[in-house]
């Protein structure tokens, strides 16, 4: 803290991590010798930039850009780009921390990195977006290749972003390797990818759901958020028979008693995707109803998956769920949960995932994305959510066996935590003094 004054998002993260892997670290003494917290703490690099650009009206407008390169010990740098107002260094060293460890429980080889800007897409037209991403590219490009750091998307960032981002990279790195990941299918991209993280979280929801043999069908699920996370999120629960009553955006939510179903979802994808609309609409054009500036965590539900940003679920948020009935939390944001509603989950011996665990398959698929990139192949849908299926399993393991409690219970953070700090420990000290 003394290090890095005010970056409370980034203090939280990593204390979060600090507090679970104590036991794990105090039993091997040479974690020490090798000052790995320490290292652990301070990201390899951070780049910062002045991106330039022109908008509609011919005005030159700047915004901040940033890439953190957190730590490559067991592969390169990967990680989303945010375009929202409110980046800052605090958020993008946290987001970058946590994904260290997400995508060493991945199974795959990638180490951890995050970048963005201030500038808020919302409202501005397809060419300011184009012209954005070309300027901040044009930056970020020499610190970036796809043997040393792999951007993908995040908040604001989607197919469109990605595809106008690897445009401008490939024409001044002269090369088609593939350096980002969430590219449009013509041009590299995977199948599954854009639907990876929320049926990633679904998979990780019914690994947990096994261990106390409750089925998915019929459940009532919250869901907040109407982007890329929670649009599959909410898909893949309707195809499983779930009843998802809400979804929100940064003005408000929508609560529907009669569940969400592939029609509504339908205008959801065009609503979001095509015209860039507010959730607000849908209660207007489903007559149910709409909460602004509210946050879905007051409606009863059996589920709760938070899909949209982090901090956006307090302690009496879980109070309120927890007292609602609530017995399972998945979650497919980053940090969305505080500290305090954490405690209340574990105090409650609730089922509840992490982020880091439960929202792994984005990133994961992006690393099968990689691949495919590599050896000039594209393997099918069916292939892709295989694998992705497999790896959601493979991580519920490692938490299962990291994370279980005297009393039989798992404790996901914990096992995360625990099983994702190990493998970048041993990668570290096995590399030497770097
Ligand atoms: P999108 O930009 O597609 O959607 C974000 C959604 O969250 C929008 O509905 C947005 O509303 C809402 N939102 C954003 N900021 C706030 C805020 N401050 N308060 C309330 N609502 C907000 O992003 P994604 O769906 O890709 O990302 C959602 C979360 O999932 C993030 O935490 C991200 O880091 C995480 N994640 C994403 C992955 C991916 O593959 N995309 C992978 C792993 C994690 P509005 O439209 O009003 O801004």
């Amino acid at each position: 803290k003394r290090r890095f004054p005010n970056e409370p998002e980034y203090h939280q993260a990593v204390e979060e991590v600090l507090s679970t892997i104590e036991d794990a670290y105090n039993e091997h003494p040479e974690f020490d010798r090798y000052n790995l917290i320490e290292r652990l703490c301070i990201p390899d690099r951070i780049f910062s930039f002045r991106v330039t650009w022109l908008d509609d009206k011919g005005k030159v407008q700047t915004n901040m850009g940033y890439r953190v390169q957190h730590n490559n010990a067991i592969g390169p740098y990967k990680g989303g780009i945010r375009f929202h107002s409110s980046v800052n260094l605090s958020i993008l060293k946290f987001l970058a921390f946590e994904q260290t460890f997400k995508n060493s429980l991945t199974t795959l080889p990638m180490g951890g990195g995050k970048g963005g800007s201030d500038f808020n897409p919302k409202g501005k037209s397809d060419t300011e977006i184009m012209r954005f991403c070309q300027a901040f590219v044009t930056e970020l490009w020499r610190h970036i290749g796809p043997e040393t750091d792999v951007p993908a998307g995040d908040i604001g960032v989607g197919g469109r972003e990605v595809g106008y981002m690897y445009g401008m990279y490939k024409k001044l790195a002269r090369e088609n390797t593939g350096t980002f990941t969430g590219k449009g299918l013509e041009f590299g991209g995977s199948l599954i990818r854009p639907e990876a993280t929320g049926y990633g979280n679904v998979y990780f929801l019914l690994e947990m759901l096994k261990t106390r043999n409750i089925d998915i069908k019929g459940k009532v699920v919250t869901v907040s958020g109407s982007g890329n996370v929670a649009q599959y999120t909410v898909e893949k629960l309707i195809s499983l028979g779930a009843k998802v009553v809400t979804m929100s955006d940064s003005n408000g939510y929508i609560y529907d008693p009669d569940g969400i179903d592939e029609a509504k979802l339908k205008y959801i994808f065009e609503l979001k995707n095509l015209y860039r609309g507010r959730i607000k609409e849908y209660a207007e054009q489903y007559g149910c109803k709409y909460v602004e500036g509210g946050r879905p965590w007051g409606e009863k539900c059996d589920i709760a998956m938070p899909s949209a940003t982090q901090n956006e679920l307090d302690g009496d948020d879980a109070r309120a769920l927890l007292a609602n009935g609530c017995f399972a939390v998945s979650e497919g944001a980053n940090m969305p949960s505080t500290p305090e509603a954490i405690d209340e989950f574990l105090k409650a011996k609730i089922l509840y995932a992490p982020g880091k665990a439960a929202n792994a398959g984005g990133v994961s698929v992006s690393g099968l994305e990689m691949t495919q990139n590599s050896i000039k192949l594209n393997w099918t849908a069916e292939e892709v959510d295989a694998r992705l299926k497999q790896i959601m399993f493979d991580i519920h393991t490692q938490c299962v066996r990291y994370g279980k409690q005297e009393d039989g219970t798992v404790n996901y953070v914990k096992g995360a935590n625990v099983a994702g700090f190990m493998k970048v420990a041993k990668a570290m000290m096995a590399q030497g003094v770097l």
